[in-house]
């Protein structure tokens, strides 16, 4: 077992991590190792043969796949040390990681780690749906890497299940490569993308069902039918195929695994304005805080947060014990839910980033010891991007809670 070390090591390559590199090296920071188990830059985009991707940062629209190769141009001018290759296993309290590559184990250490590892989809075991067990049960992101890599396609006649952003690129990806879903299925009572986005399925002729859910798939060796329950009534659809869109959850196992503190209504990692964790050494950004954003809001959090470990790296910083911010039901999450008093470095988290769980409608509101000191009255709908202002004054705070007080 080998043993190296860096300044910063980041761990994976999507548009987060290769944001953060960056803005180090601009910064002046000297070795920056960046590792990603794939042989590739561009994480999740890398799967997606559609548009748009690095309008904001780069000034011009990619496909996924041309983004992916953009961000390794990048990395590349920039002078990034990047491992392909190379899986970490876990992470070790004072900033040593256990590395896997084709070369076997090694350590590798380095004075602050960057976690970007992104997200991941959830499948149909972990949504726990009972039946046969036949070919053609997949994601939107297997699929996507079935087409974007090994040009296949795994069936014709798909029951799609979801309706985040991600399910349009999933029905966008049969369209394009000749498969017509039979149906879309949302298990709750609203589609989870707004309008005119909600509309995007019956516009190409596709069912859309609320209230809808699979209880059944049936099926030797291919899938042959789905049972779904609608409301009260069960029927049965004929298709070849299920794709379970969306449900992501932050690729946070390294925390788990690791003893480092979990977030447990995101599910990442927990953080401070910085992006910073409770151990010092270690910051996240991008997917992994929260499921999930755009690849260039993942972009601009790995700049920002960047920015605050070259700042905290290069000395202008000390750490304190965080206040964590508390949250009521039906607050699915808050990020970062942490705040950490002292010096304000640049970058980092300017916004705290709040989800519900569930639609709710009443005021949502923040109090700061005690005092109230920002509040919004809405109709608030699960999944929805919510950014409020962090107050300057949360920085010296005992007390940090989101509060909600519901109507009807
Ligand atoms: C199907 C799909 C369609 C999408 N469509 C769009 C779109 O049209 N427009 C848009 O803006 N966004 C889109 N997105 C969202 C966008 O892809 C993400 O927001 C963005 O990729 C997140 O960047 P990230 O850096 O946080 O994580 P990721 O891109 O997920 O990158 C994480 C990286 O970490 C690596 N990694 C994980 N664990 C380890 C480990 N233990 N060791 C080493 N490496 C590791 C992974 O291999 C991966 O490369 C889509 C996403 C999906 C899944």
């Amino acid at each position: 077992m080998t043993h190296s070390s860096s300044d910063v090591i980041i761990i994976g390559g999507g548009p987060s991590g290769v944001a953060a590199a960056i803005a180090m090296r601009k910064a002046g920071v000297g070795k920056i190792t960046l590792l990603e188990r794939e042989q590739h830059l561009g994480g999740a985009t890398r799967h997606c043969s559609h548009s748009p991707f690095g309008m904001l940062e780069f000034g011009r629209v990619y496909i996924g796949s041309a983004y992916g190769k953009r961000l390794e141009m990048e990395a590349e001018r920039y002078d990034i040390d990047v491992r392909y290759g190379h899986s970490v296993a876990s992470l070790g309290e004072d900033g040593r990681l256990l590395v896997s590559s084709h070369t076997g184990l090694e350590t590798l250490a380095a004075k602050r780690v960057l976690v970007t590892t992104g997200v991941r989809e959830t499948t149909r075991a972990a949504r726990m749906v009972t039946g046969d067990r036949p070919v053609g049960v997949v994601t939107t992101g297997s699929l996507q890497s079935y087409v974007a890599f090994h040009n296949l396609m795994p069936f014709r006649r798909p029951v799609i299940v979801g309706s985040e952003l991600v399910t349009l690129s999933a029905i966008w990806t049969c369209l394009s490569h000749g498969a017509r879903p039979v149906a879309v299925l949302e298990p709750g009572p609203h589609a989870l993308v707004g309008a005119p986005l909600n509309w995007f399925p019956s516009m190409m002729g596709i069912p859309f069902h609320r209230n809808a859910e699979i209880i059944d798939i049936l099926g030797a060796g291919r899938v042959e039918s789905v049972k779904i329950k609608r409301g009260d009534v069960i029927e049965t659809l004929e298709c070849d195929g299920v794709l379970f869109s969306g449900q992501f959850t932050p690729e946070a196992s390294l925390f788990q695994t690791s003893g480092l503190n979990v977030n447990w209504g995101s599910g990442g990692p927990a953080v401070d304005q910085d992006g910073r964790c409770e151990n010092p050494i270690y910051f996240a950004a991008g997917n992994v805080l929260r499921a999930v954003e755009t690849g260039g809001w993942a972009f601009r959090e790995g700049r920002s947060v960047g920015m605050a470990i070259a700042s905290d790296i290069l000395g202008d910083v000390s750490g304190t014990a965080p206040v964590k911010v508390t949250y009521d039901q039906p607050i699915k999450l808050v990020v970062p839910n942490l705040i950490r008093s002292g010096t304000s470095l640049p970058g980092g988290l300017k916004d705290f980033q709040l989800r519900f769980a569930r639609y709710a409608k009443g005021t949502l509101f923040l109090t700061v010891d005690g005092r109230e000191v920002w509040q919004r009255r809405g109709t608030w709908h699960p999944e929805k991007r919510i950014t409020v202002t962090r107050p300057d004054k949360t920085r010296s705070a005992e007390n940090i809670h989101f509060g909600f007080r519901g109507e009807g």
